[in-house]
């Protein structure tokens, strides 16, 4: 059963896209219309209300009718396009708790509920991993969460953690990087074959890379903790961990002239 729509199996109608859709879209089956409850314990610190269905909005007004909560770990989840709402801010919630009823204000083309994860820093990330599970509880656990474009699949990959795998499929080039760390900055920048260094890009604002133009060369660094990274050779193998973001050959991760398919990346504990 889905834990943020009463009674209901999660159907997930548009998924996280870390540059265009930053949240999950959930139906419940056949398009009825469910209850709203919150994800995990915690404190309803936004809320908007009075809101008309309004395909034209722009800015948080293409939320509708919506509710953001803290939870104890300093993250957020947000509940938008709502066709009523039942809390007020200040409230305290407790997982399972009707927050509202699913509509369509706001930007919205059909009832659905579209549900965010913010970390602590308030940026949106990846609800996916948590829309079964709990939130972590260890916020004060530097993670990175990272993902790759598929140049040719063309489409974002799945985000990763420090504690998964990797970012990219082996075998198929990258172009694009997106990365966060749930607690601290991150700075990086990726070098287009053939071409330059791209500009430097801080956290989840946007990626890294041109996409479908492919990727030679990685840097990143941190001003809260040491990044160690490392990029997989589309057709060779995992190169050195780097630690360093500078012009020397040790200073970033690739072989200018070779694609990269894949990227690891971890942090110094
Ligand atoms: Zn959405």
């Amino acid at each position: 059963m889905s834990r943020v729509l009463y009674n209901a199996i999660n159907q997930v109608t548009q998924k996280y896209n870390a540059i265009t859709h930053k949240g999950i879209d959930l139906v419940k089956e056949k398009n009825k219309i469910a209850e709203v409850m919150a994800h995990s314990d915690g404190e309803v610190v936004s809320v908007a209300t009075g809101q008309k269905h309004d395909t034209n909005t722009t800015g948080t007004a293409t939320y509708g009718n919506y509710v953001k909560l803290k939870h104890h770990n300093g993250m957020y989840t947000l509940y938008a396009h709502l066709k009523n709402v039942n809390v007020k801010k200040g409230d305290q919630v407790k997982q399972g708790d009707i927050l509202g009823e699913m509509g369509e204000t706001g930007k919205a083309y059909g009832v659905h509920l579209h549900f965010e994860v913010r970390n602590n820093k308030d940026v949106r990330i990846n609800p996916t991993p948590y829309i079964d599970a709990n939130l972590p509880n260890d916020i004060e656990k530097i993670d990175v969460i990272y993902q790759s474009y598929d140049s040719r699949k063309k489409r974002w990959l799945p985000n990763v953690t420090n504690d998964l795998d990797y970012a990219g499929n082996l075998g198929n080039a990258m172009s694009g990087l997106a990365i966060n760390l749930t607690k601290g900055n991150v700075v990086y920048r990726v070098h287009e074959m053939n071409n330059k260094w791209l500009p430097d890009v801080k956290d989840r604002e946007d990626y890294a890379g041109n996409l479908g133009k492919n990727i030679d060369g990685i840097q990143m660094k941190s001003d809260t903790c040491t990044l160690l990274y490392r990029v997989h050779l589309k057709n060779g193998s995992w190169l050195s961990w780097v630690q360093k973001y500078d012009d020397t050959n040790s200073g970033y991760a690739g072989i200018l002239g070779k694609e990269i398919d894949a990227v690891q990346i971890k942090v110094k504990e």
